[in-house]
């Protein structure tokens, strides 16, 4: 007859065992009198705390579960999705995007490393529209980002490219602001005229652009 199994004094997790405790029948496996790391009395058969399956009085559950709730629950959301897609191509080597972003040396701002935080600036998502930068060269951070539909994000992707004039690199947007203009009215006199300043036209660089004969003068 092998020796009778004792657990007394054995830890399962958060339970420690007592003493043998109340059979329901004389045949019936062994029950344990345990007392939880939280002060609670359970009783528990042998199985289950061999197996690993009760480490508590049930608090170890309630524990996780309220921590889940409370570092925000909300991994399936838009937001969180946007915000996971975000670090990984930053921070991620093996992500496919991250030769374009954080390979490029676009990165995320300290704040934004934790997703609550990012949550609270960027609010929720609306229907839509995806997490864009501003400046497409610029990082992930507040004031370069919003919530933006594809359309707004095309518009933005024209007038965020670069221009040097006059010994100085600005997006279209940022020329636009600095010379009272319209991005849109920049890029097209930069294409055609190469400068972003008005032009004072003449009847000669009308033709010369145009490549016109003046033969109506
Ligand atoms: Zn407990």
């Amino acid at each position: 007859m092998p020796p009778k199994l004792n657990l007394t004094g054995q830890r399962f997790g958060r339970l420690l065992v007592i003493c043998e405790g109340p059979k329901a029948r004389p045949n019936a496996g062994s029950k344990w009198r345990c007392v939880c790391d939280c002060g609670v009395d359970v009783i528990t058969e042998t199985g289950a705390l061999r197996s690993g399956h009760t480490k508590s009085c049930g608090c170890l559950h309630r524990d996780i579960m309220r921590e889940k709730s409370t570092t925000h629950g909300q991994q399936g959301t838009p937001e969180y999705r946007a915000w996971a897609a975000m670090i990984g191509r930053c921070t991620i080597k093996s992500h496919s995007s991250y030769r374009n972003y954080g390979g490029r040396g676009i990165s995320v701002c300290e704040r934004w490393r934790l997703y609550e935080q990012f949550r609270e600036d960027m609010g929720n998502r609306p229907a839509g529209s995806t997490l864009d930068r501003i400046n497409t060269n610029g990082n992930y951070e507040l004031e370069n980002c919003r919530w933006a539909t594809k359309e707004q994000q095309d518009n933005n992707k024209r007038t965020s490219v670069f221009v040097t004039f006059e010994g100085r690199t600005m997006t279209y947007s940022q020329w636009a602001r600095e010379l009272g203009s319209d991005p849109s009215v920049l890029r097209q006199r930069w294409i055609k005229f190469g400068t972003l300043k008005p032009i004072q036209r003449t009847k000669e660089s009308y033709y010369a652009k145009t490549n016109r004969t003046n033969q109506c003068l």
